[in-house]
């Protein structure tokens, strides 16, 4: 006879509004097997635990009830409660009373009956429950960094200073993502490169780091501890082992006018191109779309030009396998393009869709400002390259404006569009700025200050309104919006505007995050294992989440994410071997007709070829036998299997039937 206890908590009023806890407590006490139920406020507290400790040891209990919150925030902590009491820690399960029940409903009456429904059908599965052991599986002990911007550069120096070798994988040609782009920082205004550019170059020398530059994630297999990355290093068309960086080739390139992307097609490159002069690695890669050789054949100057031949038109993509044991997913931001902003996303056709060149965004006037762009750090407007004397900064373009397909708030745009105008000021004394917001949101330390310096400092007029269109005349923007404080129309003649544009994903961040069977929201940001008590942590074991991939976050905050991530792995790392959750499945091996249609449906790989055999060592039949350091429990193969050979540990068709059957007697 079956001796387990219920415990109903209140989780404080969350469960108890809706539902009579003591009821449940109450009518849990009559069914069968039951020797013991209580209700408590907090059963997750110290009191609490310690109730359930009691019970098990005083009561003898051999199963363990929890009617609580959702077991993704509170399962390990009552299975280690359980387990300090010597009972297996698979005897203890919890129903979700909470998400799937007080949360849910309003009626009380209906909310508790519901409430008593899942408390019976979990004690007949519990009394079903067999002792469970966790699987130990090997660990590799080294990481993955995807993306080197800030944030990826922070988890792999940390990770590296740690001990732990890193395998950082950059998609662009040089580490230092968006920061790399940007002149001053807020709120301090000290110089990003110089604060950036001798992390970049750690990098590069750190023993324990190898780096993989304009190179992508081609296929993720395995699982937490024993993940086996293939890296796809794209061609460079030059030979990284010979290539000295002199840049004798780009000088020499007759392509030069193609818009350079770390100028925010503000300046130029060549074909040939190093992105940036304090690039790492400082070593040049061919632009094959643009580069004439590659598009008729001919030309060739590079490759002429090279001393120590380092030019390799042949050069192929090449595909390198890493062996790591967790990974952190840093692949940060891209802004929105109002005159291109993708699917399910709407222009600003009354903005200029793009087409106008003085209407510019964010990162085009950090390269404006930036003593190493395209006008040596003087604002000079593209279209003629005269200094601005009246420049309109446009908040909220594309954030918070559900019509246009965004909802959320890009989070740093009121900061950098203060940081914008206090720049320009600095640089044009006698110019006029003019910031055009909704609200302004400066809550991180020293930023509200930040913003009122630009206002009562630098004069920075900020009005509060929207603007309804931008139109050229005369080679000036004319502005239209509303100041809706003093409720009145507004029209201002701009030399220059500068659009706050929202901070996005990267392009192909679903992608990613399906490799690695990370979660995403609706506009693919990287979703946290738990907002609160999980922030760096992916659903998917072993994958953490470091920077703006997550959400919109400026740059300390980015740098504490990616710390707080290479902690996470280094507790990981910090054992010997992996406990992996005993919940796999298994194959009974008699029943087994060896069909292989749950190898075709395991998305894991899980499954395995087993020969049985006899003593003399004839092969007598081939069955399923399942690895169980790779099973990941989904319970795919069991449903599928037509000779009903597989079940899943702790799941097995005997306990659900109970489940079942007490819900439908
Ligand atoms: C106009 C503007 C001004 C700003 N000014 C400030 C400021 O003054 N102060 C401040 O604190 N913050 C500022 N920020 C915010 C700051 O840029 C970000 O907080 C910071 O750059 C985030 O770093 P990250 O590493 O998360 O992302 P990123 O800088 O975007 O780096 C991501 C990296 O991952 C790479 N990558 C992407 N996808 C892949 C893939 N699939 N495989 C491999 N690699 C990949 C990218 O190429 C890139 O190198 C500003 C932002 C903007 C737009
Ligand atoms: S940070 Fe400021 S400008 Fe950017 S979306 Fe949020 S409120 Fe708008």
């Amino acid at each position: 006879m079956s001796r387990v206890g219920v415990f109903v908590c209140h989780c404080g009023e969350n469960i108890g509004r809706t539902v009579d806890c003591a009821k449940v407590a109450e009518a849990a006490g009559a069914l069968p097997g039951v020797v013991h139920s209580v209700d408590y406020k907090y059963m997750c507290s110290d009191p609490g635990q310690n109730m359930v400790r009691a019970a098990i040891r005083d009561l003898k209990l051999d199963g363990v009830v929890v009617a609580a919150c959702s077991p993704a925030m509170h399962e390990p902590t009552f299975r280690r409660a359980t387990l300090g009491e010597g009972l297996n820690p698979f005897r203890c399960e919890m129903v979700n009373v909470r998400e799937q029940c007080s949360w849910v409903h309003e009626d009380r009456p209906a909310a508790t009956e519901k409430a008593v429904d899942l408390v019976r059908m979990m004690v007949e599965k519990v009394k079903r429950n067999e002792d469970l052991f966790p699987i130990k599986v090997p660990l590799t002990r080294r990481a993955l960094v995807v993306g080197g911007g800030i944030a990826g550069i922070q988890a792999a120096l940390d990770m590296a200073n740690a001990g732990i070798p890193v395998v950082m994988v950059e998609k662009e040609p040089s580490i230092g993502g968006h920061m790399s782009q940007l002149s001053e920082t807020f709120p301090t205004l000290d110089c990003s490169q110089c604060i950036l550019t001798p992390r970049m170059v750690e990098v590069a020398q750190h023993p324990l780091i190898t780096l993989h530059t304009f190179s992508e994630i081609e296929k993720v297999e395995g699982y937490i501890g024993n993940f086996r990355v293939t890296v796809r290093k794209k061609a460079r068309s030059v030979d990284m082992a010979k290539c000295t960086g002199c840049g004798v080739c780009q000088q020499k390139c007759p392509q030069k006018k193609i818009p350079s992307e770390f100028d925010a097609g503000l300046g130029s490159r060549a074909a040939i191109y190093i992105p940036f002069p304090q690039a790492v690695p400082n070593k040049p890669v061919i632009d094959r779309e643009r580069c004439t050789h590659f598009k008729t054949g001919k030309c060739g100057v590079c490759e002429k030009v090279c001393g120590p031949g380092a030019v390799d038109f042949e050069q192929q993509d090449e595909f390198v396998v890493e062996n790591v044991g967790a990974a952190v997913l840093a692949t940060g931001y891209q802004l929105y393009d109002i005159g291109d902003p993708g699917a399910g996303l709407r222009g600003y056709p009354e903005y200029g869709g793009g087409k106008i060149a003085d209407v510019i965004d964010g990162l085009q006037f950090e390269r404006l400002a930036s003593a190493s762009g395209p006008t040596g750090g003087e604002i000079r407007r593209p279209s003629d390259g005269k200094v601005p004397q009246t420049v309109v900064f446009l908040q909220c373009i594309g954030s918070r404006d559900r019509a246009k397909g965004i909802e959320y708030c890009s989070k740093i745009c009121c900061m950098y569009t203060a940081k914008h105008a206090l720049l320009y000021k600095h640089k044009v004394h006698e110019g006029k700025a003019v910031v055009f917001y909704m609200d302004v949101r400066a809550p991180g330390k020293g930023y509200d200050e930040f913003v009122r310096r630009a206002v009562e400092e630098d004069e920075v007029l900020y009005l509060r309104g929207k603007v309804s269109r931008l139109y050229e005349d005369d080679g000036r923007i004319v502005v239209s919006g509303v100041d809706t404080l003093a409720g009145m129309p507004v029209e201002i003649r701009a030399d220059l505007v500068v659009l706050a544009t929202a901070i996005r994903p990267q392009a192909g961040a679903a992608r990613l995050a399906q490799k690695f069977g990370v979660g995403y929201d609706g506009h693919a940001f990287y979703s946290e294992a738990h907002p609160k008590l999980r922030p760096v942590e992916s659903a998917a074991a072993g994958v953490m989440l470091a920077g703006v991939c997550q959400g919109p976050k400026d740059i300390p905050e980015a740098v504490a994410q990616a710390s707080a991530a290479a902690a996470k792995v280094a507790v990981l790392f910090s054992r010997e071997t992996l406990d992996r959750e005993p919940v796999v499945a298994r194959v009974n091996e008699a029943v087994c007709a060896g069909c292989f249609a749950c190898q075709e449906v395991c998305p894991y790989g899980a499954v395995e070829l087993n020969e049985v055999r006899d003593r003399q060592g004839r092969l007598l039949r081939r069955t399923a036998r399942v690895n169980a350091g790779v099973c990941n429990g989904c319970g795919t193969c069991v449903a599928t299997c037509p000779s009903k050979s597989l079940e899943l540990a702790g799941y097995t068709d005997e306990q659900i039937f109970a489940q079942i059957s007490a819900l439908v007697p």
